[in-house]
Parts: C-alpha cells; structure tokens; sequence
C-alpha cells in the first residue's frame, strides 16, 4: 500500500524553523505533524493516532479526545508529506512523539518504522518511539527484525503521583514499565531514553530525583529532563531553573546520563495537540478540551 496523501491546511513556523503542519487526509482526518530541520536534515515528529485515549495532564492531545488509531500508511505519509517540502533539507530522523500513545497502535507503528527505513532510508536507529510504557505495545516492537529506538515517558518515580499525571486506567505499574523498557533495549540493542517532564511543586524535588535514581543506577539508559512549555492555560508551570540544577546534579553524582532539553517550535503558534483545534474546523472529529499544554522536544540532538 502506498503512502497515505495529504493536504497541508495549515504550517505554522517558529524562529528556530521548527514547522508545524496540520494535514488533512482523504477521509478528512487532521493530523499534526512536526518539522524540525537542523544541519541539513529534518527530525520528523509523527502521529500515531488521530487524538490521543492517554489523557496525560499536562498535553493538549489527550484533552482533545480519541479519533482513531492511523494506518501505517498515514503515519509514513507524514514522513512523506515532510519530504515532499521544497523549503526543507530531507528527513533523516522520525520520532514518533506526536499526538498519539504509539504502542496502543503497535501494529501499524512497527509497520510503519519498516516502510520508513525501506522508502526513506532512515535506520531503526534513527528512529525513537515514545511510550507511556505498554506492556504488549512493547512486546510487539521488541519482536521486530530491526527495532527502533525508545523513550519511556515516565515523568514521576512514584506510582501514585504518575497515575495523577497520567490517568489512563490499564497504565503498568513503574517497575513493570521499567523493566520492559530495559529489556527492550537489551534486546534491541539499543540505549532508551527516559523522559521526565519537570513540573514546579509536582515532581521536581530531591526525592523525586533520588526515585529516578534509584531505578535507573547501573543501567545503561539516558535520563531526559524536558522543560515544560508553559501557557496559560495550564495548571502546571516549568520547575525553576535552579530545581532543575539540583535535580540534573543528583543524577549526574550517581554517574547517570543526563541530559536537558527545551522545547523547540514554542514560537509556531501553538503547542502539539493545540494546532488542530485553533484552526476553524480544525477539531470536528473531536470534543472540545481544555487548551493545555504539550511539548515537542528537539530530538536532532538526542
Ligand atoms: S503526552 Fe502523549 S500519551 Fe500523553 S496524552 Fe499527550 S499524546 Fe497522549
């Protein structure tokens, strides 16, 4: 089956030439789609679902209710409709961070990695699915004859504060999701990234990090800590710079891997999951949420 076609209705650039494109596809699903170019390549943010059944409290995507899982096809389309920008340098990394739980639509997602490497050449390691941590999603991906690359999302060492942040009823417990996620990457020979959005008040004090330590001392995994993309209408602000000083020196001390990003395209106008709903029409499929917000991490550096 070829890649799904689209119509661009809306871009939406950033001062960092970060894009953010709202396609629409035949059957009139909107889907969101990040750009992000960089040294002569472009990182491609893909969808995996039209809306998002997660619910997680601090993005856009969740608020705005469940579409449907996309085809493999319409996720490589995305890929697709990217490269097919003059303006830009070609695609040479695709994360599947957009909107969307990827592993709640493992088929098609494994689908597509496979079609992406064999049309765009881009290797699996070149490739990172982002996960709340579900168990058979990962099961499936880990049987692939070329796994991608991984990122946890994990946002709280503690179950109780990560089912706050993340209320989507079957969500494994921390250690279940861990410890799926490192044999992932044993097996697929690959070192996954933890993500952990760092919130004022909410999970940004020393014990949250010595939790973060504690489960990850002696692995061989990259700790990243996102700086959370404030707006107005969020509940949440960005921990101050100087918790997140204490919270990286923590980690580093133990000897883990640490890293610290910013969110790139916070200039396109709006945040993911928000785009489609700014625009007249733009969230039909959908019920209104509340405009929160989400961030799209520049992974071109990961
Ligand atoms: S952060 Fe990801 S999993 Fe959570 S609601 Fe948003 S799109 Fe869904």
């Amino acid at each position: 089956m070829a890649d799904a076609t689209y119509r661009v209705v809306e871009s939406r650039s950033a001062a960092d030439g970060t894009e953010r494109l709202l396609l629409e596809g035949a059957d009139a699903t909107r889907i969101e789609t990040v750009a992000m170019p960089a040294s002569g390549h472009t990182t491609v943010c893909v969808s995996t679902q039209a809306g998002c059944p997660v619910g997680c409290r601090f993005c856009a995507s969740g608020l705005a209710g469940f579409g449907r899982n996309l085809t493999a096809a319409e996720i490589s389309g995305q890929v697709a409709a990217v490269a097919a920008l003059p303006h830009l340098p070609p695609p040479r990394r695709v994360v599947f961070m957009g909107v969307g739980e990827p592993l709640l639509n493992a088929r098609a997602v494994g689908a597509a990695v496979t079609r992406i490497e064999r049309d765009f050449g881009i290797g699996r390691k070149r490739m990172r699915v982002s996960t709340v941590g579900i168990l058979a999603g990962l099961a499936h991906l880990a049987a692939l004859p070329r796994p991608p690359g991984l990122a946890l999302s994990l946002h709280a060492a503690r179950d109780d504060l990560r089912r706050r942040l993340i209320p989507y009823r079957p969500l494994a417990p921390i250690a279940d999701a861990v410890r799926a996620a490192l044999d992932y990457g044993r097996r697929a020979r690959v070192r996954i990234a933890i993500q952990y959005l760092l919130l004022a008040g909410v999970n940004d004090g020393d014990d949250d990090a010595r939790g973060i330590r504690d489960l990850f001392a002696r692995e061989r995994v990259k700790i990243d800590l996102l700086r959370h993309n404030e707006v107005a209408e969020s509940p949440f602000r960005a921990a101050s710079r100087e918790r997140e000083d204490a919270f990286a020196a923590l980690l580093y001390r133990a000897g883990l891997h640490v890293s610290r990003r910013t969110s790139r395209g916070a200039g396109a106008g709006a945040a993911c999951g928000q785009l489609r709903r700014q625009i007249p029409n733009g969230g039909a499929a959908y019920r209104a949420g509340d405009a929160l917000d989400s961030d799209c991490f520049h992974p071109a550096t990961r």
